[in-house]
C-alpha cells in the first residue's frame, strides 16, 4: 500500500533533521531521504582508522540555537557538550598566543598594553550588534519576491536594527562591509592581537583578511554559544555525530521516518509546483511538501529539471559558484605534538585548544592569494584540533585523534600534495 507524506526532506544532515522534527511536531507526516548509511551529513562521528574515532568534517559546536536544543529535547537523547580549557593556541615564531580560558587580556597585555585595554570595549561591541542577529537568526527570512507581505516582514525584521544606538548601526555597517583587517586596524595596532581574531575571518572562507565583507565572519564566532555561555565553542561528547543522532532520535519520537541508503535522483515537478521526488532506484514517493537539505547547486544544477525552473533563475544558477577552500584530515597519533615554542607531550591546556598556524595578517593573505593562483597554498593556514584531550570516547587508551584543516585551497585542488608538506 503506498504511504502518503505531507513531506519530504532530502537528506538528513542536521538542518534536515530540525526541519522534518518541527514540521512532524506541527502534525505533518513526515519523510527524511538520506543517501547514506548514517545521517548527520557534515556534522557526523566515523571511525576513520582502526580504533580511532573523530568528527570527520565539523567538529566544534556553538551555533546551534538553545531553543532547538530545548525544543528537541536533546539532552534526554544524550546531548552533551564539553568546553576546551582554552579556546585557541597560536604558535609564533619564536613565542606563542593562548586565547581564552578568562587570560586573553593577559596575554594580549604581553604585545601591546593599548590593544589589552582596547579588548573588553571590542568584545563588548562585536557581542552587541551579534545579540541582534542572534535574535534574527530563529525568523523565518523575507521570502525574495513575496510581494507586499515580504516588504513587511522585511521591515519588521530590520526594526531591532533601527533601534540600535548610533554605534552600533556603525559597527554593523562596518562588518558588514569591510574586510576584517580593516575592521581590526580600527581597533587594535599589534599584528598578532589582529592576526588572532582574524583567524576567524577567514576559517573555512574561501578569503583573506583583506576580502573586503570577511569582518562579517568574525560575528560568527562571537554569535553561539554552549552551556549558556555567549561567544563559547565546545566540544560535542562523542562527536558531532552524538548530535544528529540525538536529533534523529527527536524525529523518530515525534513519528518521523528516517530511511538511509535512500538517495534521491529528481524532484518531480508539475504545472511549477513540486509533487515529489524519484529515488534513484526509480521508485516515485509523493508529497505536497519537498525540502532540500541539500545545496542550491546539487538542488538546481541535477535534481531539477531544467525546463522547471524560469530562464533567469536557471542562467544565474549556471554561474552560481560554490566550492570549498577548506582541505581537511583525520590522523591517528600515538603521542601529542611537541612543540619548539611550548615544549612537552604530557596533556597541557594548549593541546585541548584549536591549535593554529597562521603566524600574522600578511601570512593568511598570502595564503589566499596563493591558492587563488596555484590551487593550494603553498603555506597554508592550518588548525589542529585534538578532540581526544577533552572525550576520551574517540581514541583508545593513550592515543590520539587530532583532525587537521587547513585553508585555503580552492575546489579544484586534489588531495594528497599539500598534506605530505604539513608539519607541526
Ligand atoms: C570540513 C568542514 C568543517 C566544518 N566545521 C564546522 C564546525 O566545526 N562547526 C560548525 O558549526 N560548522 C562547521 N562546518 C559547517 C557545517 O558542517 C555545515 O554548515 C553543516 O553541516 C551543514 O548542515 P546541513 O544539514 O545543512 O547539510 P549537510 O550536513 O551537508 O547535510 C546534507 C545531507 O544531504 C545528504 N544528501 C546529499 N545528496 C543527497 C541525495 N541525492 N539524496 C539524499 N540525501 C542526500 C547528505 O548525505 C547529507 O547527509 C564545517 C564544514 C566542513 C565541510
Amino acid at each position: 500500500m503506498t504511504k502518503h507524506y505531507d513531506a519530504l526532506i532530502i537528506g538528513g544532515g542536521h538542518n534536515g533533521l530540525t526541519c522534518a522534527f518541527y514540521l512532524a511536531r506541527a502534525g505533518m507526516r513526515v519523510r527524511v531521504l538520506e543517501r547514506r548509511h548514517v545521517v548527520g551529513g557534515a556534522a557526523v562521528t566515523e571511525e576513520f582508522h582502526p580504533g580511532f574515532r573523530n568528527s570527520t568534517a565539523s567538529y566544534t559546536v556553538s551555533l546551534l540555537r538553545p531553543k532547538v536544543i530545548a525544543d528537541m529535547k536533546l539532552h534526554d537523547h544524550g546531548y552533551r557538550v564539553v568546553e576546551r580549557t582554552i579556546s585557541n593556541f597560536f604558535p609564533l615564531e619564536n613565542d606563542y598566543l593562548k586565547l581564552g580560558g578568562g587570560r586573553t587580556e593577559a596575554e594580549f597585555a604581553r604585545f601591546s598594553a593599548k590593544d589589552a585595554a582596547a579588548y573588553p570595549a571590542y568584545d563588548a561591541a562585536l557581542e552587541k550588534v551579534a545579540g541582534v542577529l542572534r535574535d534574527l537568526s530563529l525568523q523565518a527570512p523575507p521570502n525574495v519576491g513575496g510581494g507586499l507581505a515580504a516588504i513587511v516582514a522585511a521591515a519588521k525584521q530590520g526594526w531591532p536594527m533601527a533601534k540600535m544606538d548610533l554605534a552600533t548601526q556603525r559597527d554593523l555597517l562596518a562588518i558588514f562591509t569591510k574586510s576584517a583587517r580593516d575592521f581590526l586596524d580600527g581597533w587594535f595596532e599589534h599584528d598578532v592581537v589582529k592576526t588572532a581574531f582574524a583567524f576567524d575571518a577567514v576559517v573555512g572562507n574561501y578569503a583573506g583578511v583583506s576580502t573586503p565583507g570577511s569582518a562579517y565572519v568574525l560575528l560568527h564566532h562571537v554569535f553561539g554559544e554552549v552551556n549558556g555561555k555567549l561567544g563559547t565553542w565546545g566540544h560535542s561528547v562523542g562527536g558531532m555525530g552524538a548530535i544528529t543522532q540525538a536529533m534523529a532520535r527527536a524525529c523518530e519520537a515525534q513519528g518521523v521516518e528516517i530511511s538511509l541508503e535512500t538517495p534521491v535522483d529528481k524532484l518531480l515537478v508539475s504545472g511549477g509546483k513540486t509533487r515529489g521526488v524519484r529515488l534513484e532506484s526509480g521508485e516515485e514517493i509523493v508529497a505536497p511538501i519537498v525540502a532540500a537539505n541539500v545545496g542550491p547547486a546539487l538542488l538546481y544544477r541535477q535534481m531539477v529539471d531544467e525546463a522547471d525552473l524560469d530562464a533567469d533563475f536557471r542562467s544565474r544558477m549556471k554561474t552560481y559558484k560554490t566550492g570549498s577552500g577548506t582541505f581537511r584530515m583525520n590522523v591517528a597519533l600515538s603521542e601529542l605534538p611537541d612543540f619548539t615554542v611550548l615544549p612537552g607531550k604530557e596533556q597541557a591546556e594548549h593541546h585541548t585548544a584549536g591549535i593554529v598556524i597562521a603566524p600574522g595578517m600578511d601570512y593568511m593573505d598570502r595564503a589566499f592569494i596563493d591558492a587563488q593562483q596555484h590551487g593550494w597554498s603553498k603555506k597554508p593556514i592550518v588548525e589542529i584540533m585534538i578532540p581526544s584531550t577533552v572525550d576520551s570516547s574517540l581514541a583508545p587508551q593513550g592515543a590520539m585523534s587530532p583532525a587537521c584543516s587547513a585553508s585555503s585551497s580552492t575546489p579544484r585542488s586534489t588531495g594528497t600534495r599539500t598534506a605530505r608538506k604539513w608539519r607541526t
